[in-house]
């Protein structure tokens, strides 16, 4: 792939740190310049050094960029795009690696400049950890990133966005916003809401004590504390913003578990045994893809 003369990163945590990572490792800019609303996470990143530039104001970090990825909070995005579309190059693309679709393409599309190719993507990788320190090069590698180009996009430019996801190490899938967020929401966003709760409700739980809780963990419980320790900012956007598909899998998800709770009291053996079968089966074929390990990927900082 032909390297992009200029990548800018703005948000240099997980995600944004990661990319640069990896852009570098592939050879994919010849020049990484990154911006944080955070003078700390500036200062750490500039100390880490996986920018060749770390800029103090956002009009600068973008300046003259051919690719410019937004890697805050999806809440965050609004505002950014409203301050980068006066310094944006023509012909640049503008992405963003956003865990919604839907909102994002609302919130920034209407400041993007006509000469500018907007085009979304989400990367499904990711871990419980947040800040600078946290990314590392291989992120990405072998796992898929998700582009939602708007009808009518530029197709070089999706192309070369593209190649550049490949060049980051990951397999590349395209598909419009709407279903982007509807496949996200019961992948994603319900099991952390899932783990967010269960971990709440064990936490609230005066019957068990605390030390209980942590003592006997490895029964289960302590794959759902992993991912309820996930960033509390990134994910209240991830839920304020993907609102309707969020409530349409936790219908039916409510539904389901009525039904395992109706067995459970009735001693229905049966829809237990033919509901639980079903679910290994999924994991087996997610191992097989290779999108996790057999030991739970407990070994591996990648989620
Ligand atoms: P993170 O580690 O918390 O990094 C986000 C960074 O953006 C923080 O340093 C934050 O600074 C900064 N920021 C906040 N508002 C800003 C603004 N207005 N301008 C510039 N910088 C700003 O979060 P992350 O995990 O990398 O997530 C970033 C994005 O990736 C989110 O949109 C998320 O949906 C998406 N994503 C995350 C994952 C995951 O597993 N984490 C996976 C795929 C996609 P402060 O900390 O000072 O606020």
């Amino acid at each position: 792939m032909e390297p992009f003369r200029k990548l800018a990163i703005i948000g240099l945590g997980l995600i944004g740190s990661s990319i640069a990572h990896a852009a570098r490792r592939g050879g994919l800019a010849k020049e990484i310049a990154g911006f944080d609303a955070s003078a700390d996470v500036r200062q750490r990143a500039a100390k880490i050094g996986f920018c060749d530039r770390i800029a103090d104001d956002i009009a600068a970090a973008v300046n003259d960029a051919d690719l410019v990825i937004l890697s805050t909070p999806v809440g965050a995005y609004k505002s950014v795009a409203e301050a980068i579309a006066p310094h944006l190059a023509p012909g640049a693309i503008l992405s963003d690696v956003g865990s919604v679709k839907g909102a994002v393409i609302r919130d920034i599309g209407p400041s993007v400049p006509a000469e500018v190719h907007f085009i979304p993507a989400h990367p499904i990788a990711g871990t419980e950890f947040s800040g600078p320190e946290s990314g590392f090069a291989t992120l990405f590698d072998g796992r898929w990133t998700i582009l939602t180009p708007l009808a009518g996009a530029n197709a070089a430019a999706v192309a070369r966005l593209r190649g550049f996801w490949e060049g980051l190490g990951s397999q590349v899938d395209e598909m419009d916003a709407t279903h982007h967020d509807l496949v996200l929401a019961i992948t994603s966003h319900l099991p952390h809401l899932i783990a967010y709760n269960i971990v709440g409700t064990a936490h609230d739980l005066e019957a068990v004590t605390e030390g209980e809780v942590i003592k006997y963990s490895a029964s289960g419980f302590r794959d759902f504390t992993r991912i309820a320790a996930s960033d509390p900012t990134m994910w209240r956007d991830v839920f304020l913003n993907n609102r309707e598909a969020v409530l349409e899998v936790l219908g039916r998800f409510n539904e389901d578990l009525s039904q395992l709770q109706r067995a459970v009291r009735e001693g229905n053996g049966e829809l237990l045994f033919e509901t639980f079968s079903r679910t290994r089966a999924i994991r087996k074929a997610i191992i097989e893809m290779g999108q996790d390990a057999p030991n739970f990927g407990r070994d591996q900082k990648k989620t």
